[in-house]
């Protein structure tokens, strides 16, 4: 897969992308990231991005000439259109199933507004409006990076496990259960019960470890996120775990 970034800030967005699984996959090969500076879609001498609003008002606008020019300098390059996203709290909340079904694209454009965003006319040639959340950012630059990280967890052999990402919350409508390391005891504090790893993780009962889980997720997602229990696929142990809770909850 293919991620095109337009944005004023590229280093921003290039620093970041080389940590991690994805710093990785991009490395290898696995995912084919692209950066692009907006002002090099500029023909003027100062390379002006932004003007001030029609109508006036405080801050200033994307220009869409440049931002016309990238998608067009993108789609010419790779010789097929891309999926064209806008970054904006106005568009799309970004889930982990948009981000699945982004994941599907064969090449994405991602476009970063700035200042008090981007020039209306630029709508025309976006597919998607995508927001990543309900709070207004200074830049599209982070957002960017988000989707770019959600989507990338969804290519084969960007996250090693496989079945790690199966099993991360939000997956199957589900948050995902605790996880815990050694040591078994912090600092030879074995009297604080907070510190303590649950005896079932350390029996190596595999059966009860997974149920245990199971009713962790449950009980989490039940105490903390309970309207994701209405899109969750659960199999008959879980439903089964999901009525004792509630049961347990009535009492
Ligand atoms: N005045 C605009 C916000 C401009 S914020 C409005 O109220 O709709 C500047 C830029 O930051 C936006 O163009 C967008 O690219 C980015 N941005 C800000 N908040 C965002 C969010 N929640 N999700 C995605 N992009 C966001």
């Amino acid at each position: 897969m293919r991620i095109d970034i337009v944005t004023i800030f590229p280093a921003m967005v290039e620093n970041a992308l080389r940590a991690g699984v994805v710093g990785r996959a991009i490395e290898r090969g696995t995912l084919d990231v692209a950066v692009r500076d907006l002002r090099e879609f500029t023909t003027d001498r100062h390379r002006v991005v932004d003007d001030v609003p029609y109508g006036g008002g405080p801050g200033m606008v994307l220009k869409p000439e440049p931002l016309f020019r990238a998608i067009d300098a993108v789609e010419r390059e790779r010789g097929s259109r891309p999926y064209v996203v806008l970054t904006s709290p106005q568009g799309t909340p970004l889930t982990q199933a948009v981000g699945e079904r982004l994941s599907q694209a064969p090449h994405v454009l991602v476009l970063c507004g700035r200042y008090e965003g981007v020039d209306e006319r630029v709508r025309s040639r976006v597919d998607e409006e995508i927001s990543i959340g309900d709070y207004v950012m200074s830049g599209g630059e982070l957002a960017a990076l988000v989707i770019t990280d959600v989507v990338a967890r969804f290519i084969p052999g960007v996250v090693g496990d496989d079945q790690s990402v199966a099993a991360d919350s939000f997956s199957r409508g589900l948050l995902d259960f605790p996880q815990y390391t050694r040591p078994a005891e912090v600092d030879g504090r074995a009297a604080d019960e907070r510190l303590k790893v649950p005896e079932v993780l350390l029996s190596g009962n595999h059966a009860e470890i997974r149920r245990w889980r199971k009713r962790e997720s449950l009980a989490r997602t039940l105490a903390r996120r309970p309207e994701l229990l209405n899109g969750a696929s659960l199999d008959d142990e879980e439903q089964e775990i999901l009525r004792e809770l509630v049961a347990e909850r009535a009492r």
